[in-house]
C-alpha cells in the first residue's frame, strides 16, 4: 500500500486549482495526469528578469525589466489598431502594446501617473522602444511579485509556459517533508539536497549549470530513482533466487563424451560461464541467468553443454531462437553432435506439421525426446514436456524486464538462461536485467580474422560493384545490406527491392533477395540457397541481423550505413566473420553526413571490440537504440541518464545490494523510508508484477 503521506502527489493533475478538462488531457500527453508527474517535467531553460538597467540602455530584443510611470493612454482610432500606453523612466520613453484589450481592464491597471514594474521583450520600431504585451506588470511598491527568474519548460501546444509554472509551483507546495533515505555521510560527501528541497531547486534552476544533469539537484534525483530501480531489481532477483528449483547435480558423463566428438577444445571464457551456469543449476534453486557474448564467442556450445546436465538427470532441456532460420541452424549444430553421444533432439518450428508434429509432441512428452529446439513461439504454444527442467532464450535481450517475468512465471518452476549477442553495456545490464545473474563470454576462440572494414560514400557505389564482381568470381559469397528509410518497411522493402533488380542486371541469377514481408519458408528457401552456394550475393533488408552462418560469405556491403545503430552494424558485420578467410566490411554512407555521425562510422572501422562499440552507442543514441527496443518495453527513467549518470548507477547497484543485505525486510527506520522512495518512483509496480504471477 502506498504510505498516505505521497497521497497528493499521486492525485489526478485537475485536484490543482486552475485546471481543466481540455487542459488534463494535454497536460497528460506532456507529462502525465499525477501531480508527481508535473514534478518529474524540469525545466529546459529559464528567462532572467533580474537585470534592470535605464530605459535608455535597454537592448531589441532582450527581456527588459524595470519601473516606469505611465504617461498617457492611446486608445487605437479603429478596432484594427492596437490599444497602446506610453510610460518612461527618467532616461527614455517607451509604448506599450496590446493587440488584445479587454473592456476596461487596462484602464484600471495603468493608471495614469501610476508606478508600475514591467518585464518583456524590447522592440525597437521606428527608433521608438516599444514592448507588445508585457509578460509581467507589477505595482511599484510590490517588487517581489515579480519573478526574477522565470523557469521555461518544454511544452505542447495549447500549454503556455505560465499555467506550467503556476501548475508546478502547486505541485511542488504538496511535497512533504519525507524521511532521508540515502546514507548520511554520503550526502555530506556529494553534498546533495534532501529530496524536497532538491526538487525545489531543479525547478529554479539560477544558472545554466543548474540546468545540467549533474547539478546537485538532478543528481539527487536521478540518485533517487536510480538506487528506486536497483532495489526494486535486487528484490526480484532475491525472490526468484529463493524459488525452489531442482539439482541437476550429475556425474558429468555425457559432458565427457560430448567433450571427445568436439572438433576443438573450449576456451577459457567458455569453460568459465559454463561454470557460473552449472553453479546455479546444480544448486536447489532456480535459475534466473543472462548469458552475453559477442558474435562468434561460441554461445551455442555452452548452450549445448549446460543443456546435457539436464539430459544426465533424466530430465529435458529446450533451446529457442527468434526466427526460424536460426532454430533450424541451432539444431544442425546441436543434432549432429548430438547423434554421436546418443542424446536424442528435435526442432519443432510451424513447418512441422500432420502426423510429423503429432509423433514429436508424442515423444516430448513421454520423454524420448531429451532436448528440443525450436522458436519462441514454443512459449506460448501448447507444448508439454514430460519433465522440462532447463530453458534456454536465445537472443531475447529485446524483453523487457516485466515481460520476461511475467513470462518465466508462465513456465514450469524450471532454470532458465537467457542468451545474447548483443554488447550491452553495464549500465544497461545493470538497470535492464538487474533481476538476472550475469555470465559473459569475453574472448573469442583463437584464431578468428579480423574484419577489415571501410567506409566511403554512395557515390563510389560503382566502384563497389566492380570490385565485388571480381571477389564474387573467386567463389566468395557477400551481402548486400539496405538500409531502414524512415522506420517504414514498406519503403524499405521499395529500396532493396530496387536495389536487388538493378543489382540482377549486373550480377544475374547469382543474386538473391530476403526481407521481412516474406513468408517464413520464402525467406528459409533463399537462405538455404545462399548457404549452399547457389546464390552468390544476398540483398536484404535487416532480416539478416542476428545468427545467420554461412561461413563462406565474407564480404559485406551496407548501404546507408549512417542510418543503421552502431550496435546494429556490429551485429550484422559479425555475419562474415564465421568464415576462415577474413572479411571485409563496406559502409557507405549518403550525403549529408553529419559530424556525429562521420564519427560514428569511424569508430566502427577503428574497433571490433562489440562492448566499445556499445558504449558510443548509448553515448550518442540511448539506451532503447542499443537494445533495439525503441517501441517496446524499455523502461525509461524519468529523470536519470545512463549517459551522464552512469557513476550514479553503479554506486545506487552496490548500495541497493548491501542495504538489502543488512535489513532483508526493509524494516529499520531506513529501510522504511526507502519504502516511501520505492512509491515516489512507482517500483511498487515491479515488485507487485513479479508478486502477481
Ligand atoms: P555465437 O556465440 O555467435 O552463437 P556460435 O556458437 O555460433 O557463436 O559459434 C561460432 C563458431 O565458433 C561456430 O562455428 C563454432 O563451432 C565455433 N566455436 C565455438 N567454440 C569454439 C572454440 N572453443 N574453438 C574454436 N571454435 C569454436
Ligand atoms: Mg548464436
Amino acid at each position: 500500500m502506498r504510505p498516505s503521506i505521497l497521497y497528493p502527489l499521486f492525485a489526478p493533475i485537475d485536484t490543482l486549482s486552475g485546471i481543466g478538462k481540455r487542459y488534463c488531457t494535454l497536460m497528460n500527453n506532456l507529462c502525465g495526469g499525477k501531480v508527481i508527474d508535473l514534478l518529474w517535467h524540469l525545466p529546459s531553460g529559464f528567462v532572467d528578469r533580474r537585470c534592470y538597467v535605464p530605459l535608455a540602455h535597454a537592448v531589441d530584443g532582450k527581456i527588459w525589466t524595470g519601473k516606469v510611470r505611465v504617461i498617457e493612454h492611446l486608445p487605437p482610432k479603429t478596432k484594427k489598431h492596437p490599444y497602446r500606453i506610453a510610460v518612461e523612466d527618467n532616461t527614455d520613453q517607451m509604448i506599450l502594446v496590446f493587440f488584445k484589450v479587454f473592456g476596461d481592464s487596462i484602464v484600471k491597471q495603468f493608471p495614469v501617473g501610476a508606478e508600475k514594474i514591467i518585464s518583456g521583450k524590447i522592440e525597437i520600431f521606428n527608433g521608438l522602444l516599444q514592448m507588445s504585451h508585457p509578460d509581467y506588470v507589477v505595482d511599484a511598491d510590490k517588487p517581489e511579485q515579480m519573478p526574477l527568474i522565470e523557469t521555461v519548460y518544454p511544452l505542447t501546444a495549447g500549454v503556455t509556459n505560465k499555467m506550467l509554472n503556476r501548475q508546478i509551483t502547486q505541485a511542488l507546495e504538496r511535497v512533504p517533508n519525507l524521511p532521508e533515505w540515502l546514507d548520511e555521510r554520503f550526502v555530506a560527501q556529494n553534498n546533495l539536497p534532501c529530496f524536497k528541497e532538491a526538487v525545489w531547486q531543479a525547478h529554479h534552476p539560477q544558472t545554466l549549470a543548474d540546468l545540467e544533469p549533474n547539478a546537485p539537484a538532478r543528481r539527487r534525483l536521478a540518485y533517487d530513482e536510480l538506487l528506486a530501480n536497483q532495489i526494486a531489481l535486487a528484490i526480484v532477483r532475491g525472490r526468484l533466487k529463493k524459488q525452489k528449483g531442482r539439482s541437476l547435480a550429475n556425474n558429468g558423463a555425457l559432458k565427457e563424451k560430448l567433450h571427445t566428438v568436439l572438433p576443438f577444445a573450449l576456451t577459457d571464457a567458455q569453460k568459465r560461464v559454463i561454470a557460473e551456469i552449472e553453479s546455479d543449476l546444480f544448486s536447489n534453486y532456480r535459475m534466473s541467468r543472462l548469458l552475453q557474448g559477442d558474435v562468434g564467442s561460441g554461445k551455442t556450445i555452452v548452450a549445448l553443454m549446460t543443456m546435457l546436465n539436464a539430459v544426465e538427470c533424466g530430465y529435458q532441456a529446450a533451446i529457442m531462437a527468434p526466427t526460424e532460420i536460426l532454430a533450424q541452424q541451432h539444431a544442425e549444430t546441436i543434432s549432429a553432435l548430438c547423434t554421436q553421444i546418443g542424446v536424442k533432439t528435435a526442432l519443432l518450428t510451424s513447418n512441422v506439421k500432420g502426423k510429423a508434429r503429432k509423433t514429436l509432441l508424442e515423444e516430448l512428452a513421454n520423454g524420448n525426446i531429451d532436448i528440443l529446439i525450436g522458436t519462441h513461439a514454443l512459449f506460448t504454444e501448447d507444448v508439454t514436456f514430460k519433465d522440462l527442467a532447463y530453458a534456454i532464450v536465445d537472443e531475447q535481450h529485446r524483453f523487457g524486464v516485466k515481460q520476461r517475468l511475467s513470462l518465466s512465471q508462465k513456465g514450469n518452476l524450471c532454470d532458465v538462461l537467457v542468451m545474447t549477442a548483443t554488447p550491452i553495456p553495464r549500465t544497461l545490464v545493470l538497470t535492464q536485467f538487474g533481476d538476472m545473474e550475469y555470465s559473459k563470454i569475453d574472448a573469442l576462440p583463437a584464431g578468428r580474422k579480423p574484419v577489415q572494414t571501410t567506409v566511403m560514400p554512395l557515390s563510389k557505389i560503382n566502384n563497389v560493384v566492380e570490385a565485388l564482381m571480381r571477389k564474387l568470381q573467386t567463389g566468395t559469397q557477400a551481402y548486400w545490406v539496405c538500409p531502414l528509410v524512415e522506420e517504414s518497411e514498406k519503403i524499405d522493402l521499395s529500396a532493396a527491392t530496387e536495389r536487388f533488380e538493378s543489382l540482377q542486371k549486373i550480377f544475374g541469377n547469382a543474386v538473391g533477395l530476403v526481407h521481412g514481408k516474406m513468408k517464413e519458408a520464402e525467406k528459409n528457401a533463399v537462405m538455404e540457397e545462399f548457404k549452399q552456394g547457389k546464390l552468390k550475393l544476398l540483398v536484404s533488408t535487416t532480416v539478416i541481423e542476428v545468427g545467420v552462418n554461412v561461413p563462406n560469405a565474407t564480404i559485406m556491403v551496407v548501404e546507408h550505413a549512417e542510418r543503421f545503430g552502431l550496435a546494429q552494424l556490429h551485429q550484422l558485420r559479425g555475419r562474415i566473420k564465421r568464415g576462415t578467410e577474413a572479411g571485409s566490411c563496406i559502409l557507405m554512407y549518403g550525403y549529408p553526413l553529419s559530424a556525429v555521425s562521420h564519427e560514428r562510422l569511424n569508430t566502427m572501422k577503428a574497433t571490433e571490440d562489440g562492448f566499445l562499440i556499445a558504449e558510443e552507442d548509448l553515448k550518442l543514441r540511448g539506451g532503447g537504440e542499443v537494445l533495439g527496443t525503441r517501441q517496446s518495453g524499455f523502461s525509461n527513467f524519468k529523470i536519470a541518464d545512463l549517459s551522464a549518470h552512469g557513476d550514479l548507477l553503479l554506486t545506487a547497484s552496490k548500495d541497493a545490494s548491501l542495504l538489502l543485505r543488512q535489513d532483508p525486510n526493509m524494516q529499520s527506520p531506513r529501510g522504511q523510508a526507502l519504502r516511501t522512495l520505492l512509491y515516489l518512483f512507482e517500483q511498487d509496480e515491479m515488485i507487485q508484477t513479479y508478486k502477481a504471477g
